[in-house]
């Protein structure tokens, strides 16, 4: 047998005074970490199979399981840590790409948390958000850049089709297959009771969920899985996905194993087939390809429908947003670096792209500098915690935010990165069936509204500290931010002042 050098990242740690000999752990864990020895009469452990995904540790009856990280260690040193060299004995031993889960982990500065938010003190007194109207509602799409008049002196309204959103938030592209049926129904649900919008991502839509089209984003990335004409028709909005924060630059895979039953329908593919999304989409190579893309999009629905462009965070996205801007897009996606994803090359995840923060700020300057920001609306995500970055992005130029780990965190994900595997224990990214029932719609559709809702009043007493009273004012409004610990480089990009000044 050839010797495994890899020793597991956590150990289970069972209090044999507390443990029942129950098995709940055993029937909870997807992965077989727990078993019973009939012969001792006890319950034991293989840590090597365990991901740390706490579904054991939340169900023990009897409070009897902890996972901690194992403090057994490789000998380290600066260069060469636990991680690279358990990666080089994982690859040396299977000759394949290392494939990993959720956002990029490292330890890249994260903006968000060397911004501060300014507060009104003595003049300009700040606002009571629960006393006072405060106004949180987005209007996504083309602005007009002034106001214009008929003869008889009425307002003129030819702008394009939008997105009204009662929050500034949008559930991500997650699509189904990368994530359950559940999973699904509770962000359809939780964002039609929210009033915004959750997105389909490249796997098409389920046909139970055509009923919560109004508060749909149909996309079309470059498989085109599941793309027919009442598909474009059902959504509010049609999404052009050209890149993922997780993943720029190259495609994405469902491996065959996954395209089953209703997944397979969904996408039109056949059962088991791989689905392949290339890494470009292969009739565009230019913004004017893009453009054509766009306007097939806006015909094919009469016009009716706001497109929008996605792309990843990368080095020259300012240009890349102001070509975008002018190929007829009405709304502006990026997702940065931090972005989640089902699965991804570990390699790409972690060191390709750029922060979200960075791309914003440089995204919204540019558009502004060319005079076209109001063409636009600008939606970021890949990295958004909480109700507080959500005020920072909205104040460094975005019209709202797309959330997607809080979303799934929302619904019970435990973030132990193991998406890819298929053995999601908490029934979100994973198909099979006795996992799926374990994440209940109605409580993870409650849950997502609870979520919004908090933030969203968290959103509203800021503002009130601010003494700003609507979206709209904070929008862009870079005077309310402060900057600590940042370079004058960085706060050149964020056009931010330093604290202090
Ligand atoms: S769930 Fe808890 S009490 Fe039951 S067997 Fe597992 S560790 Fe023991
Ligand atoms: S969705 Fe499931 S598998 Fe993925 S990180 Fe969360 S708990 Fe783990």
């Amino acid at each position: 047998m050839p010797i495994d050098f890899l020793y597991p990242e956590y150990e289970v740690v069972r209090n044999a005074d507390r443990c029942i000999a129950c098995r709940v752990c055993e029937r909870q864990c997807a992965n077989e970490v727990h078993f019973y020895d009939p012969e001792n009469k006890r319950m034991m452990s293989d840590e090597s199979k365990c991901v740390n995904c706490h579904r054991c540790v939340s169900l023990c009856p009897t409070r009897a399981l902890k996972i901690v990280k194992t403090d057994h260690t490789f000998k380290e040193n600066a260069s060469w840590s636990g991680t690279n060299i358990a990666e080089i004995y994982r690859q040396a031993g299977s000759g394949g790409v290392l494939l990993s889960s959720m956002g990029n982990p490292k330890q890249y500065p994260i903006y968000w948390d060397h911004i501060l938010i300014n507060a009104s003190q003595v003049t300009n007194p700040s606002i009571d958000p629960l006393r006072e109207p405060m106004e949180t509602k987005v209007f996504l799409g083309a602005k007009p850049s002034k106001i214009q008049r008929d003869d008889a002196g009425r307002l003129v309204n030819n702008l394009p089709p939008g997105l009204e959103l009662q929050v500034p938030v949008m559930f991500s592209a997650m699509s189904y297959g990368s994530i359950s049926y559940n999973a699904h129904e509770s962000l359809a649900r939780a964002a039609t009771a929210l009033g915004t919008f959750y997105n389909t991502g490249e796997g098409g839509l389920h046909e139970d969920f055509y009923q919560y089209g109004p508060h749909t984003i149909v996309q079309v990335a470059s498989g085109r899985f599941g793309v027919h004409k009442a598909y474009l028709e059902a959504g509010a909005a049609i999404e052009i996905k050209m890149g993922q924060g997780a993943k720029p630059g190259i495609g994405g895979h469902l491996p065959g194993a996954k395209i089953v039953g209703d997944i397979s329908k969904t996408r039109m593919i056949p059962e088991g087939s791989d689905a392949i999304s290339p890494a470009p989409h292969h009739d565009i190579y230019s913004i004017e390809d893009l453009r054509q893309l766009v306007f097939s999009l806006k015909e094919a629905t009469e016009y009716k429908k706001p497109v929008i462009v996605k792309i990843a965070a990368v080095h020259n996205v300012a240009a890349i947003a102001s070509g975008i801007a002018r190929s007829g897009a009405d709304i502006i996606a990026i997702d940065g670096f931090r972005g989640g994803t089902g699965a991804a090359p570990t390699r790409i995840r972690d060191n390709v792209g750029i922060p979200i923060e960075l791309a914003l700020a440089s995204v919204d300057e540019r558009l502004r500098q060319e005079g076209i920001r109001n063409h636009v609306s600008l939606v970021i995500g890949g990295s958004i915690r909480n109700s507080a970055d959500i005020v920072k992005a909205i104040a460094l130029g975005a019209d709202a935010v797309y959330i997607a780990t809080s979303a799934l965190l929302a619904l019970g994900c435990h973030l132990c990165r193991n998406c890819h595997s298929g053995k999601c224990n908490w029934g979100i990214a994973t198909q099979r069936p006795e996992l799926v029932r374990r994440l209940n719609p109605d409580v993870g559709c409650q849950r997502l509204i609870n979520l919004v809702t908090a933030w969203n009043h968290e959103i509203k007493e800021m503002m009130g500290g601010m003494g700003i009273n609507s979206i709209e004012a904070l929008r862009g409004n870079r005077l309310m931010l402060r900057g600590v610990g940042l370079n004058e480089k960085e706060l050149e990009i964020l056009g931010i002042k330093h604290a202090g000044e």
